[in-house]
């Protein structure tokens, strides 16, 4: 048993304190896990963008500050709280922004993943059995450290710490055998758009997709349609550097909208007879999003929107447009139901149906976690992936 069980640990975080300052490493205190709650050692995490939206801040009404953000990591469970019965203590386990309670009336139906009371809600940050958060700053008082400001929690998870605290539907168990570092991926990112083709659009073998941006979730967009049998897989995006990542991930053509001189979906409907089976939004962008829509082939194209945003502008489309016969629909998580179906991609990961090799662009130790902001605003990384705390594998 952990000598930290039922403890406060005191531990080295990167705390955001206000939009786009940079974030401060220093030592917080994080609480015990009360009921159906877990503490985790993260062991690693990834930068994905929706953590570069929070920082940023531009959504006001989302903004609480200070907070750990991190949402995509991979860790060990330190210990459990009163109740929690499927993972225990130096199980690996992966932290899921988007939980599943596995009892409410959404998790007993197949349809859907957003769980009554864990989904995704970026207006969240305080835990949900008592409203309280479980981190908070430390001041040195004589006789040793005494806990003093609340520090709020981000995205259900919170992993830019070396512990975190998680309700327990928020934590999957994988295979203490697969590769630890690529775990991270399928906390978010690469989970989110394989999911996207596999469980939203249903990609079949033979169709055409475009997928709008390729970060890390675009490009494992790509990479599922690739896994799927797609014979043409068009990527867009503005910085032509990342199609040459994009053809590992089965991207055949590349389209950059700055080298145009017509619309983009103009251009695909061109190379396409009239356009893709199916398209992606990966940017957060709703001009984008506009011309994902009208890239697909009217009467059957599907479009799948992912990104995150943050702009309270609304869809750029007119009702209209829709009896074209062309659907659009949103994912989150990718459709995956963290608990029943991640542990199976899980799996399928580790027989290489996905490769998760090239979505790691960057490594960095915590300390450097400002500098892998940078690399992601700049658009020069996929994945950084972070060593948050040193440990032993079993
Ligand atoms: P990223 O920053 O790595 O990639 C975004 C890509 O879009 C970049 O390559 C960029 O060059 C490109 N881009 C931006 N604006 C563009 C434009 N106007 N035209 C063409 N290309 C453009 O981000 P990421 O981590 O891959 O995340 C992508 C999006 O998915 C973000 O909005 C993120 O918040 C969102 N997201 C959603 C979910 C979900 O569950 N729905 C989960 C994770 C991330
Ligand atoms: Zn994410």
């Amino acid at each position: 048993m952990a000598n930290t069980q039922g403890k406060i640990i005191t531990c080295k975080a990167a705390v955001a304190w206000g939009p786009k300052e940079p974030l401060v490493i220093q030592d917080i205190c994080v609480d015990p896990p009360q009921k159906m709650e877990v503490r985790v050692k993260i062991l690693y995490s990834s930068i994905c963008h929706t953590d570069l939206g929070a920082w940023n801040g531009v959504n006001e009404a989302e903004r609480a500050f200070p907070r750990i953000l991190g949402h995509e990591a991979v860790g060990m469970v330190e210990s459990v709280g009163e109740g929690v019965k499927d993972v225990k203590e130096g199980d690996y386990v992966i932290p899921i922004f988007n939980g599943e309670c596995c009892e409410c009336r959404v998790c007993k139906k197949e349809e859907s993943n957003l769980c009554e009371r864990y989904h995704v809600d970026p207006m969240k940050r305080v835990m949900v059995s008592d409203g309280g958060t479980r981190f908070s700053t430390t001041t040195t008082k004589e006789g040793g450290l005494s806990k003093s400001q609340p520090i709020y929690h981000f995205l259900n998870t919170s992993t830019f710490t070396e512990y975190t605290v998680l309700d327990s539907a928020c934590v999957v168990k994988i295979d203490p055998n697969a590769p630890l570092k690529h775990m991270s991926l399928l906390s978010c990112g690469v989970s989110t758009g394989v999911g996207a083709v596999w469980n939203i659009a249903k990609v079949k073998e033979g169709t055409t997709t475009a997928v709008f941006g390729l970060g890390s979730v675009g490009l494992a967009v790509a990479e599922g349609a690739r896994a799927r049998g797609a014979s043409r897989i068009i990527g867009v995006d503005a910085n032509p550097s990342k199609f040459e990542t994009g053809k590992l991930m089965g991207v055949t053509d590349f389209i950059n909208p700055k080298d145009l001189t017509k619309s983009t979906h103009k251009i695909i409907q061109d190379i396409t007879r009239g356009g893709v089976d199916y398209s992606f939004e990966c940017t957060g962008n709703v001009d984008v999003l506009r011309e994902a829509f009208l890239s697909t082939h009217t009467g059957w194209g599907s479009t799948v929107l992912v990104g995150i945003y943050p702009t309270p502008r609304t869809l750029p489309l007119h009702p209209m447009e829709f009896f074209d016969g062309r659907t659009i629909t949103g994912s989150v998580f990718g459709g995956f139901k963290p608990k029943s179906q991640l542990p199976n991609f899980v799996q399928q990961c580790m027989k290489g149906v996905v490769k998760l090799e090239p979505f790691i662009t960057n490594e960095l130790p915590f300390e450097k976690i400002n500098d892998a902001f940078q690399l992601l605003r700049d658009g020069k990384s996929l994945r950084c992936l972070l060593q948050i705390s040193k440990f032993l594998k079993k």
